[in-house]
């Protein structure tokens, strides 16, 4: 659909993820779920499509093409009904490399972003602890300084591509007196001498791979610092922005999806004679989740224009995050209902996005905090500037 934000190139690109989904992704659910992972192959399948660089720059192999590219391709994946999977690829482009990409160095992007772009490489980020997951600053593991490297010691968790990921972005004190002026980015490779990785057993998400991270005295070079030493959490905040962005798309495609599906069998399925889409207790409840997903749709669009336009959108990035991941979770759980008892069967898609929806408000900033974010700019009048 030709729109204000979407033009003809755009609707091309989408078709070709579409296609891709449809035949690359969408066959392999059973599997990938079952296996608590994807592929590594499917990374440089989409490595080999440009899909990993949407926005980064061409000397690195990416598209060096407009946000508007990336939000048809977030919306595609989040349609393949596998939460982990577009979880997956999600982190690794647009949360664990897009650091690099911004303020890496020369030296970083040819080692780290390029691999990353051709899906050769896979990327994690590291900011949550076992004790320090909203609160940011107050993480514990130390990058200490020792001629040209940093030692690092700490525990990282859930994370996203932890397991078999091959490099981490990871946040790490390297002035622990300093608080939130003493938070740095560090490439650390994941199969470095002192890395030890769990994986997690989650209640969804299946295909991502999701893992706790020790690092025991891992010695990493200096030059694997990205930007500033002591400016990683002001990165941090400023790249949240795209983060919950990123994932308010996914959410208002899942929801979309979660109607689809359910329309679709609201027609085929009878009741007392009749298909139970001619009822009008669930046609109600269905105009009213689809009055929510287009509302959200547009809201979510209006922000990422202005993003576009290098706006502040702490404010609307946090609205959309709280709103959409809301809007998902509450959606599959009225859309399954009308599933009746085929809704709690593995075999049909929507078990699945109930189960994948309900992470979303946790995930990336839960939804306490980002009423917290939204009160101090509401509330308290508090303004943030760009840090990039
Ligand atoms: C499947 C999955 C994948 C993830 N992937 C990654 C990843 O790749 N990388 C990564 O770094 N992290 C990742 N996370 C971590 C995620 O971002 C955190 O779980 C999230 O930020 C919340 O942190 P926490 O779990 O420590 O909860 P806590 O911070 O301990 O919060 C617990 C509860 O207290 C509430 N709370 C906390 N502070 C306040 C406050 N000030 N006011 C009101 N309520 C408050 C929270 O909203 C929550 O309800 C992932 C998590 C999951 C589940």
């Amino acid at each position: 659909m030709l729109s204000q934000y979407f033009n003809q190139d755009h609707q091309l690109f989408r078709q070709s993820v579409r296609q891709f989904i449809e035949k690359e992704v969408i066959p392999n659910t059973e599997k990938w779920e079952t296996e608590r992972q994807i592929p590594k192959s499917v990374f440089k399948k989409m490595g080999d499509l440009g899909y990993m660089g949407i926005n980064f720059s061409e000397d690195y192999g990416g598209m060096n093409a407009d946000l508007w590219y990336s939000v048809v391709f977030l919306e595609e994946i989040a349609r393949s009904t596998m939460g982990g999977f577009s979880t997956a690829v999600s982190v690794h482009q647009f949360m664990a490399i897009n650091h690099i990409a911004k303020i890496g160095s020369p030296f970083l992007k040819e080692k780290y972003l390029a691999p990353a772009i051709a899906g050769e490489k896979i990327a994690a980020l590291g900011i949550t602890e076992p004790n320090a997951g909203s609160d940011v600053s107050a993480i514990l593991t130390t990058a200490v300084r020792e001629g040209d490297f940093y030692v690092i010691n700490g525990s990282k968790t859930f994370i996203t591509n932890g397991t078999y990921g091959d490099f981490i972005t990871l946040t790490c004190k390297t002035n622990t007196a300093a608080g939130a002026n003493g938070v740095s980015l560090i490439v650390v490779d994941l199969d470095t001498e002192g890395v030890s990785r769990t994986k997690l057993n989650k209640m969804g998400w299946h295909s991502s791979d999701t893992a706790e991270i020790r690092f025991d005295n891992v010695r990493v070079p200096v030059e694997h610092l990205i930007g500033q030493e002591n400016a990683g959490f002001y990165y941090l905040m400023e790249s949240l922005q795209l983060e919950r962005l990123v994932a308010a798309i996914m959410a208002v495609a899942g929801a979309e999806l979660s109607l689809d599906l359910t329309i679709q069998y609201l027609h085929e399925r009878e009741a007392f004679g009749k298909p139970i889409a001619k009822y009008q207790a669930i046609r109600h409840k269905i105009a009213e989740m689809a009055t929510e997903v287009d509302i959200a749709r547009e809201f979510v669009y209006s922000t990422c224009w202005k993003f576009t336009q290098g706006e502040v959108v702490v404010k609307e990035c946090s609205m959309a995050k709280l709103f959409t991941s809301e809007l998902a979770k509450r959606v599959a759980d009225g859309c399954l209902q009308f599933f009746g008892g085929f809704g709690y069967i593995e075999d049909y898609p929507i078990c699945r996005i109930y189960r994948d929806a309900r992470v979303g408000t946790i995930a990336g900033g839960t939804s306490e905090i980002m009423k917290e974010i939204i009160g101090k700019i509401v509330v308290d009048g508090a303004a943030y500037k760009k840090v990039y």
